[in-house]
């Protein structure tokens, strides 16, 4: 059993690229930080694209390290009718952008716990439950036949771990980084779930323009689009996000294979995308006090003054719904947000206060979703067209669309013709 209690003691679950981005800044603000993840590995197994805009450059600085491939160029498909515009994007390697951020949690002081599960709260401790890592064999030939026998180091763990009890975690600080179906959000909002769509992609051999990706609109994928995003000119990421994602994944693929872009299938990923919802709260705070009557109860009260609140829980990134409805990505948003927590922890200030901003451009990226949900292929031909001007291709090109409301203001102002669309929505 561990327990401890300390004011500057977090406990992170999820150590996806959210989770050690919290971690890696709160432990630099002299915070004891202990992060539990699940699977066995950081960075696997990969369900994203990895395509950010430059605003990641305010949050973190790009490394070659963990970059798979630049891009300058996107193509827009509707049809038979294609519009092609500049823009700076970036394609990351998951696997090694989420080590990345491990690495910088660990070099701060932060702990990481892998094949290690969050199961829930119990009275007022968390509850880990250490999971059995895959066993590895060795193999020896002897007399010809392959022998195996359990790797030295791997047999003593999966012992220990095997006797482990569960973990039993006070703490002040908890945070859910924990995905799209995490366990923490739903301690937060017991009545309400976010709605999600399911993204499915294969990485496929073709041939690629390396520095243009090709986002597909209309029937071929109604309510989102389908999506090719090279790695280099030989490999892409091609995928869509729908609620049926099996259906339109086989057709995008099938028109693909037609027009001789892609070829042969590498290995496939899929993950759901959580909606954004402005109503779904992200922070509780806590009192937890010992009932007298009983010994071994505890009562929680949710409190409003942060002054006698002794635990509070937090989440951030998918788990929050912290993404843009219009484009599935949640990497930018939800680093901003990750960024945001660490410093209201810190500084003492009400989390749900200080992303109003970027829950006011979230919501932004949820009008425009519904707006575009309503389009025929007939408006977003129309759309393409509006959009093949020179003065709309330089907005495009000089703000990124994790900035939504300056993009948006700029856009109507050049191409009033744009404004036609939100009204068709409104009406
Ligand atoms: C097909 C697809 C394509 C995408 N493409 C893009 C893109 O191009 N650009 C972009 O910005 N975004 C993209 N996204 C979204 C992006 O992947 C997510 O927004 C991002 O991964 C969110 O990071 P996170 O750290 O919040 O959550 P996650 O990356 O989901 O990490 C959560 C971690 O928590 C762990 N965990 C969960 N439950 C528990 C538990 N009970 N105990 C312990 N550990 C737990 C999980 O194992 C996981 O490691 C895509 C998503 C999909 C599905």
């Amino acid at each position: 059993m561990n327990e401890r209690i300390n004011k500057k003691d977090v406990c992170i679950i999820g150590a996806g690229p959210v989770g050690c981005y919290t971690a890696s800044e709160l432990a630099k603000k002299g915070f004891n930080v202990e992060v539990f993840e699940e699977h066995a590995e950081i960075g696997k197994p990969i369900a994203c694209t990895g395509l950010v805009t430059e605003s990641i450059k305010e949050i973190m600085q790009i490394k070659k390290e963990f970059l798979a491939n630049e891009i300058k160029h996107a193509e827009i498909f509707c049809g038979n009718t294609s519009v092609k515009i500049k823009l700076n994007e970036y394609v990351l390697d998951r696997y090694k952008f989420d080590n990345y951020l491990a690495e910088s949690a660990k070099d701060n002081g932060a702990k990481i716990f892998t094949s290690h599960r969050f199961i829930g709260l119990e009275k007022n401790e968390i509850l880990i439950k250490p999971l059995n890592r895959r066993l590895k064999f060795n193999e020896d030939k002897v007399d010809g036949n392959v022998k195996r026998r359990m790797g030295g180091d791997v047999e003593k763990n999966a012992k220990k771990n095997d006797e482990k009890e569960m973990m039993r975690i006070k703490t002040q600080h908890l945070i859910g980084s924990d995905g799209p179906s995490s366990l923490i959000g739903k301690i937060i909002n017991p009545e309400k779930q976010l709605k999600h769509y399911v993204g499915k992609q294969m990485t496929f051999k073709g041939n690629f323009e390396k520095d243009t990706i090709n986002i597909f609109l209309g029937d071929i994928c109604p309510n989102f689009f389908g999506w090719v995003v090279p790695e280099s000119e030989e490999t892409a990421r091609v995928g869509v996000a729908s609620e049926q994602p099996n259906q339109y994944f086989e057709m995008f693929a099938n028109a693909l294979i037609k027009k001789d872009i892609i070829k042969e299938k590498i290995s496939l990923q899929a993950g759901p995308i959580p909606f954004f919802d402005s109503d779904y709260k992200v922070y509780k705070q806590l009192r937890i006090e010992k009932d007298d009557s009983n010994n071994n109860n505890t009562n929680y009260s949710q409190i409003e003054s942060s002054q006698s609140a002794n635990a509070y829980y937090y989440i951030v990134g998918d788990a929050a719904g912290h993404v843009k409805a219009t484009t599935g990505g949640g990497i930018v948003p939800g680093l901003r947000c990750a960024k945001i927590l660490a410093e209201s922890i810190a500084e003492g200030n009400n989390y749900e206060n200080e992303i109003k901003k970027v829950k006011r451009e979230l919501k932004i990226h949820s009008m425009l979703r519904n707006l575009l949900n309503r389009f025929s292929e007939k408006d977003y031909l129309e759309l393409l067209r509006s959009l093949d001007n020179n003065g709309v291709k330089n907005i495009l090109e000089k703000h990124s669309r994790d900035s939504s409301i300056k993009l948006l203001t700029k856009l109507f102002f050049s191409e009033p013709r744009l404004a036609k669309f939100v009204l068709k929505a409104i009406w």
